[in-house]
């Protein structure tokens, strides 16, 4: 996209955020990564970062922004742009968006994390071509995004895929869940928090021939398959830092099929599966291009 606009983009994430100027991932023009503090804080900075972004590359055309959650995001409603109930300190009903109005009069599009993440991957990544799909994160959380029929997924409010329920064996894994919410939902059992919960210390030092990735495969791959069978998409795309282990993708694709036993008929599960469950393509840069995606689209329905 060669006159592609240029975007103010933030992934706002709860521990850090990382705010861009780009246009697309061949023009990234630069980058600001900083530890989520206060909203006062956090959002100053980056008010302060794509002033100076201006000063120095001329007017960007729209704001995008994929935020932690929960969010309202939901069109009409009168606290669209608030981060509602999250237990983060401080963060709960912040107007996120309207933080950023006082400051820019450019479209502001405003999202998840992983809706954004998913659009990225939609528009430059894994999903391209895809109408159906979605994007899961296993990090600090679990989050979930995506679209159906070439609709970023929206409801009620947003889907919070983090927190279905897989079953759990206590004999197998007595390890009762971190979820303040849920105790052993998805999140609970198989988030980054999760692993370094059950077994001590950090899950990247853990061997990759350690039972906790069988276990995680299995917590995963329950996931996947209730969303297999209730969105019906074409590819599950799977990010986060707990994803960096390689081994847990064959093992989470066999644990897949194993769960299916072959119900669900389509190539993609029964003979392409390493097509149907794949990392992201943008990499850690998903989120990022996310907000550039995200804020680009909403210019092209104005
Ligand atoms: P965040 O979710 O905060 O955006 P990450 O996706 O990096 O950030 O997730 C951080 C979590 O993932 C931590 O709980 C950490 O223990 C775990 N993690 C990070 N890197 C790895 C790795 N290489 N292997 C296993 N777990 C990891
Ligand atoms: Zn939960």
């Amino acid at each position: 996209m060669p006159d592609a606009p240029l975007i103010g983009s933030i992934e706002a994430g709860g521990t850090k955020f990382v705010c861009t100027v780009a246009s697309g991932p061949d023009d990234v023009r630069d980058e600001l990564r900083y530890p989520t503090t206060t909203p006062d804080e956090t959002l100053a900075r980056a008010i302060a970062f794509f002033q100076e972004q201006q000063a120095t590359h001329g007017p960007l055309a729209a704001l995008g922004i994929g935020s932690f959650g929960p969010i309202d995001c939901t069109e009409g409603s009168p606290t669209w742009g608030h981060v509602t109930s999250t237990p983060k300190p401080g963060w709960a009903n912040t107007d996120f968006v309207a933080r950023f109005r006082e400051h820019f009069d450019v479209p502001i599009a405003w999202d998840t994390d992983v809706n954004a993440a998913a659009l990225g991957e939609h528009v430059w990544g894994a999903a391209r071509g895809l109408d159906t799909f979605v994007y899961l994160t296993v990090g600090t959380g679990i989050g979930g995004g995506g679209m159906s029929r070439g609709h970023l997924l929206h409801g009620l409010v947003h889907p919070e895929i983090g927190h279905i329920r897989p079953r759990r064996d206590p004999d197998r894994d007595p390890y009762e869940g971190c979820c303040p919410f849920h105790g052993d939902c998805l999140e609970g059992l198989a988030s980054g928090t999760a692993l370094n919960g059950r077994w001590g210390g950090n899950a990247a030092d853990l061997p990759a021939d350690h039972e906790a990735w069988d276990l995680e495969a299995d917590y995963l791959a329950q996931g996947v398959v209730s969303l297999v069978l209730i969105l019906s998409p074409q590819r599950v795309i799977m990010g986060g830092g707990v994803m960096k282990q390689p081994q847990v993708f064959p093992k989470l694709r066999a644990r897949v099929r194993e769960l299916l036993n072959g119900y669900v008929q389509s190539p993609a599960l029964l003979e392409h599966i390493d097509g149907f469950i794949v990392p992201p393509e943008l990499g850690d840069q998903a989120g990022m291009l996310g907000g550039v995606a995200l804020a680009q689209q909403t210019l092209a329905r104005e």
